[in-house]
């Protein structure tokens, strides 16, 4: 039995899972950002609520990286925990194992667990939302990498862009991470936006663009061809690299199952391996996948 928590900048949503898949719901509080007693308490009473037994372990997934050497966890939209050794802290005042994972990788697991990378061996869930982010996971564990960074395959300069995409004039756009240039400022949401703004001069949101696509608009499939393009060279270096037998896509754009089916085409043209099913496919798990993820994660680090 373990107590599984997803934790957000506004909100914590609490959840006990009994066994693997099989989640209870206990209940949500606003996230108590700038004091750390008062976050600890606000965990220490949703445990109770849930019922757990004294010495069950606690599992949580936090927007924020976790370096495994360190246990320092950098979470910059929750100040209380920032820069905080979280699992050691909040185990010391609960009494408690406490697992922390990065929300990404709590999807990826999610999805190894419990959704579309089930009896796949080597799973990168990717995210397509607002930004772009991703975790691994190889033998039902979550691979932790130096200073809890791996799996960012948004984040670094997409050399190409100038090229590939001359014709386009697409610029560098300055990314939050410092950098400029990365497929983060291109690839989810809000890059899809900024493309179809850049190519078209009118702002249309996400959603909005990828149903004019689906509509048949000329303007919109402009925007999309660009975007595959954009995120397909990338995917698929990742493939080549770690070599997943299976991608699940979450975050807003994975609920479009037209654009993964383009951007799996697009991936599938451009690694060595040659796979004959779709490789990039939709996440399952679009509720709960966090708490799903934390579960996942005590279950498969066996401390329950
Ligand atoms: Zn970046």
């Amino acid at each position: 039995m373990i107590t599984c928590f997803d934790i957000g900048g506004t909100t914590i949503k609490a959840a006990l899972a009994v066994e693997p898949g099989s989640l209870r719901p206990i209940g949500r509080v606003a996230t108590p950002r700038d004091d750390f007693a008062l976050f600890a308490a606000s965990i220490s009473q949703l445990i109770d609520e849930g019922g757990a037994p004294a010495g069950a372990p606690v599992a949580i997934s936090v927007t924020g990286v976790v370096d495994p050497e360190t246990g320092i966890t950098t979470v910059a939209n929750i100040p209380c925990i920032d820069g905080r050794a979280l699992s050691a802290d909040l185990g010391a005042l609960l009494g408690r194992q406490v697992l922390v994972a990065n929300d990404a990788d709590c999807f990826a697991l999610a999805e190894a667990h419990a959704g579309a990378g089930q009896g796949h061996r080597v799973v990168f869930g990717a995210i397509l939302g607002t930004g772009v982010g991703g975790g691994l996971v190889a033998d039902g564990k979550l691979f932790r990498g130096a200073g809890g960074l791996s799996g960012e395959w948004g984040h670094g300069t997409i050399v190409a862009t100038t090229t590939r995409a001359a014709p386009h004039n697409l610029p560098h756009f300055a990314c939050g991470c410092g950098l400029s240039g990365c497929l983060d400022t291109v690839g989810g949401a809000r890059g899809l936006e900024r493309l179809h703004r850049h190519l078209q001069g009118t702002d249309l949101a996400s959603t909005a663009v990828i149903e004019a696509w689906g509509n048949g608009d000329n303007a919109a499939a402009a925007t999309v061809d660009l975007y595959v393009e954009l995120v397909a060279g990338p995917l698929a270096l990742v493939v080549n690299v770690i070599g997943p037998d299976i991608i699940p896509v979450g975050g807003g754009l994975g609920n479009s199952a037209p654009l993964i089916a383009r951007l799996d085409e697009a991936v599938r043209a451009g690694i060595l391996r040659r796979v004959d099913r779709p490789l990039v496919v939709p996440a399952q798990l679009t509720v709960d996948a966090g708490l799903i993820g934390a579960a996942s994660l005590g279950f498969s680090e066996g401390v329950v």
